[in-house]
């Protein structure tokens, strides 16, 4: 049986492996060459922590403010667009507690069953990507954000995830190398974090190696369709046979679903990183500074990754390096001591999040075209889904129960 996986990013990549796994001939088709895409320059983290969807009360009001400050982490880029309109009504209409409250379990499962099957990944197959288990800190720096912290340390215990509330003096324990400027943090025991591009180097070798044809370069265009299945896929070279369709292409989805008739509402958060090798900036932890939203990420032994920003912008947007410089000023706030100049363009990294309108991914058959399976949407989750996201893709086109209840995925919710 044959399946076409459109997208080499992590959701392709890890549906191609449980397909191939069990017994699929997997072919991985992407516009690119595998070498870049969101999955590799991402923060790296794998979060069951992450259980409050992306739209949530409050973060239209503070949206809004963030919008006129050139260097702050969220921002929409204003276009006469109906499909950004139609996905910014479904986003405010889900920022509400109701949803936070309904998505935590679903979220929290999926995070879990992808945090398993990576864990089954480093351990059983080869498959290396500096994954370490040393949780991740949401540091806070106001002391108005204090009850909140509290508020999340029980919601997730709640929730049965491992978190503790730290005051300064305990988080300036863990991280005695250097000075910070901070109220507390949450610490989410329960989470991990990779090295993204070495994930991403090492699930194309392991896939390489067991026969999954890479077709790269070519964009899949069309799909011909007889009595509600796809019957082949077209791509701009090319047409080839399947017997089931992936499409794993994240903030291009939206235009792949339509090629399907489906209405998909998706934007692009395009975020930043800045990487750095034996640099003098270190932390021993991942740390989110909450109020920045910058992520920090120690990887792979001697590196460490600065993240962020979340502007809502078209594909073909010009890079806005104004925001670089904004992560860059959020990490000497926190952390005094860490004057990081702004780095030559060639080494900042940019990619572009597939958001959701609500903030749940998007994983299911498509009513209408039962051998299409669709997997995008992650938001800020992507990677940490991944692994997760794969095996309940293997599980669907083979037909059988899947490990959790993905109704609240659903591709045609809206
Ligand atoms: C700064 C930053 C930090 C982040 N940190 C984290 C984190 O710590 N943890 C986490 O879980 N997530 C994080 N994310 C989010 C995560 O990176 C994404 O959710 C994830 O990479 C999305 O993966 P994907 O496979 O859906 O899409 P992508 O990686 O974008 O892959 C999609 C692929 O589809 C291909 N494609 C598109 N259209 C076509 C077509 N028509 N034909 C052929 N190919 C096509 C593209 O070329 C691309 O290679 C972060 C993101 C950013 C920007």
């Amino acid at each position: 049986m044959k399946c076409i996986v459109i997208g080499g990013g992590i959701i392709g990549l890890s549906s191609a492996y449980f397909l191939q796994q069990s017994g699929w001939e997997v072919t991985v088709i992407d516009k690119g060459d595998f070498s870049n895409n969101c999955s590799y320059g991402n923060a790296g983290y794998v979060c069951p922590s992450h259980f409050v969807p992306m739209a949530t009360p409050g973060i239209v009001k503070q949206g809004l403010k963030w919008m006129l400050d050139p260097e702050s982490p969220f921002y929409v880029k204003p276009r006469l667009s109906m499909d950004l309109v139609n996905w910014g009504l479904k986003f405010v209409r889900s920022a509400n507690a109701a949803h936070v409250e309904r998505s935590a379990i679903p979220l929290r499962d999926i995070a879990i069953l992808s945090k398993r099957a990576y864990e089954a990944w480093f351990s059983q197959t080869g498959l290396d990507a500096g994954y370490e288990e040393k949780g991740l800190l949401d540091i806070f720096q106001l002391p108005q954000n204090e009850a909140h912290a509290h508020h999340t340390v029980e919601k997730a215990q709640e929730l049965g995830l491992d978190a503790v509330y730290l005051d300064a003096a305990q988080v300036q324990a863990m991280e005695p190398q250097t000075e910070l400027n901070i109220h507390g943090a949450v610490y989410f025991k329960c989470d991990a974090h990779l090295y993204p591009n070495k994930l991403m180097h090492s699930l194309l070798e392991y896939l390489h190696e067991k026969q999954v044809r890479f077709v790269p370069g070519e964009t899949v265009t069309g799909f011909e369709r007889q009595h509600g299945r796809i019957s082949r896929v077209k791509t701009s070279k090319a047409v080839y046979d399947c017997d089931t369709v992936v499409i794993a292409t994240g903030s291009w989805s939206r235009e792949m679903a339509a090629l399907l008739d489906v209405d998909l509402p998706m934007a692009a958060g395009r975020g930043y990183s800045v990487t750095y090798e034996n640099a003098p900036y270190t932390l021993n932890h991942p740390a989110i500074l909450m109020e920045g939203r910058v992520a920090i990420t120690p990887m792979d032994g001697n590196k460490i990754r600065f993240g962020g920003t979340m502007e809502i912008t078209s594909l073909n947007a010009p890079p806005n390096m104004n925001r670089v410089k904004g992560i860059l000023k959020t990490v000497q706030r926190y952390i005094p001591a860490y004057n990081i100049p702004m780095p030559p363009k060639e080494q900042i990294w940019f990619g572009y999040r597939p958001c959701s309108a609500d903030g749940l991914p998007y994983i299911g058959r498509l009513r209408k075209t039962e051998n299409c399976i669709l997997a995008t949407g992650h938001s800020m989750l992507g990677l940490s889904l991944g692994a997760g996201t794969g095996k309940l893709v293997c599980e669907l086109a083979n037909e059988q129960p899947t490990s959790m209840d993905i109704k609240p995925f659903s591709p045609e919710r809206f």
